[in-house]
């Protein structure tokens, strides 16, 4: 469970660091070349500091430092002990959760409430639950029989899997970097975290609280910088890496999956998704417009697990819609002061991606129920990257609007006759991450719940998250489960030792 962290209700406007380093064996460092890159606040557009880029000498350092650490004190440390660390670890993030809110809300512009309620609480709990579970997960044993009849006993040991590279995206910085770190770590791995390099502010701010809790230096690195030629792809291909854990774009996962065949590492990948949610007439539809606004438009729709497709069952099509542009209209984006503040895209880039959906929808028949554009703002939000939220009809289900990841406010809807309509078009995706489905009917929601292809389905709710649970996506989705006992799974090697008796 998430806790809540109390959160002061106006937004605060604390200074930020000016210079964003990289952590490498357990010092604040500037990259070897002296270069540095920009770090903008999207709400703004403007430049509230300089990120310090890592060279590849810099990032065959923090894999060295990372290797070192693997037999110094951390690695011969009992499990209670590193326990108590990673504990303390979730300690200090509480303790120092408005740095990390100033941090989160200057590199994504997110409202500070949401950072508040999921960001940071995620990031302390991530940490404290696989502390938890690595205590209390026992391992198999059996007892064999032997042609001398004496027998023998097998039973498995886990040890570290060792030097994890951790490659993150920026949508739910700490909470998706922390969702790998805790368990690396819990296990007795080293890390070396590639933040994306548009928000690399919370895993720098994650170095000083490793400094505090007294871990040990090469535990925990972070390298900043771009992905193809640089810190992401220098790390990914490193021979002394012994997995990659990573979380973004199915074409990036492409790529990292070639860097990772050299050597044979393993990978766990968290990846794109074109999430659908089915809406039956017999459901309440106040919750489902409640949860799918929540689904599609949640830190402005960039989120991985985001409704982009929703079916409707005919009947109820037009006061769905409705209540979902009602929802839409309410949303404030650019406004902080507002209650229903909606944030910006995370950069001019991907805004201009978004709005280019948002024009290709008209091209290909849809009706903007409501958005479909850039909104007014505030002279101070001018420079802001913002979109607003958008809801399509019209659309066929084959559109490219309809396929292609957007990951922006939006979402189109499309009505449905029956069960196996609604089934079929839902499944007919290369992606295959979650899915939602509405409905009061006990025996559908378990029989459609089961026949979606995706990694997860929530029955009348969405993003409601038990830690302990199995995580990760089907077809281009992902590779791999994270999440409880999978996530040791990944982030450990199970040895069987056989006895002879
Ligand atoms: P991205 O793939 O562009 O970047 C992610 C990270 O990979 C960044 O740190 C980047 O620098 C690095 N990178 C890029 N190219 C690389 C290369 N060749 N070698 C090594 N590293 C490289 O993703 P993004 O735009 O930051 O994030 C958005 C995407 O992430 C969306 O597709 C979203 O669906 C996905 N996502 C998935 C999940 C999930 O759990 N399945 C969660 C959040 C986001």
């Amino acid at each position: 469970q998430v806790q809540q962290l109390a959160v002061e209700p106006e937004e605060r406007n604390r200074p930020v660091a000016a210079d964003i380093l990289n952590f490498i064996d357990g010092r604040f460092v500037k990259g070897g070349s002296g270069a540095t890159f920009p770090n903008i606040d999207p709400a703004t557009g403007r430049e509230t500091g300089r990120v310090h880029e890592a060279t590849r000498e810099d990032v065959d350092r923090a894999v060295a430092a990372a290797k070192r650490a693997l037999t110094g004190p951390w690695g011969k440390m009992t499990t209670a002990e590193r326990i108590r660390l990673i504990a303390a670890v979730a300690d200090e993030i509480e303790r120092r959760s408005e740095d990390f809110l100033d941090a989160e809300v200057a590199d994504t512009g997110k409202p500070r409430a949401v950072a508040a309620h999921i960001d940071v609480p995620r990031g302390a709990s991530n940490f404290r639950m696989f502390a938890d579970i690595v205590t209390t997960l026992p391992t198999e044993s059996f007892g064999t029989p032997t042609p001398d009849g004496s027998g023998a006993i097998n039973y498995a040991v886990r040890k570290p899997k060792g030097v994890i590279a951790v490659v993150c995206p920026w949508n739910f910085p700490l909470l998706l970097m922390t969702w790998k770190v805790g368990p690396a770590l819990a296990c007795g791995n080293t890390v070396i975290v590639k933040p994306s390099e548009e928000t690399p502010r919370t895993a720098a701010l994650l170095g000083e609280v490793m400094d505090a809790v007294g871990m040990p230096t090469g535990v925990y690195n972070v390298v900043h910088g771009f992905g193809p030629g640089a810190a992401g792809e220098f790390l990914t291909a490193h021979p002394d890496v012994d997995a990659i854990t990573f979380t973004g774009e199915t074409g990036t996962g492409q790529a990292i999956m070639k860097q990772a065949a050299v050597g044979v590492r393993d990978i766990s990948f968290e990846l794109g998704g074109k999430n659908p949610a089915i809406v039956f007439a017999d459901a309440d539809l106040e919750k489902a417009a409640e949860g799918i606004s929540r689904a599609a438009f949640l830190n402005s729709g960039q989120v991985c697990l985001g409704t982009e497709r929703v079916y409707v069952e005919q009947s109820v099509f037009e006061p769905f819609v409705a209540k979902l542009a009602a929802a839409a209209r309410a949303l404030k984006p650019g406004d902080k002061g507002d209650p229903h503040y909606l944030g910006p895209m995370i950069s001019e880039e991907h805004r201009q991606k978004v709005l280019g959906y948002y024009e290709r929808a008209i091209a290909e028949g849809a009706i903007a129920v409501t958005g479909g554009g850039v909104p007014n703002v505030d002279a101070a939000a001018a420079g802001g990257f913002w979109v607003e939220p958008t809801i399509w009809t019209g659309l066929a289900h084959d559109s490219t609007v309809m396929r292609e990841e957007i990951f922006g406010p939006c979402c189109g809807i499309i009505p449905f006759d029956t069960e196996d309509d609604a089934i079929s078009w839902a499944n007919d995706t290369d992606y295959g991450l979650c899915a939602t489905v509405w409905t009061e009917n006990l025996s559908r929601a378990h029989r459609v719940a089961a026949a979606m292809s995706v990694g997860v389905c929530w029955v009348n709710c969405w993003f409601l998250r038990d830690l302990r649970t199995a995580f990760g996506g089907s077809g281009q989705s992902g590779i791999g489960r994270e999440g409880g006992a999978h996530s040791l799974e990944f982030y450990t090697e199970l040895e069987n030792i056989c006895v002879k008796i």
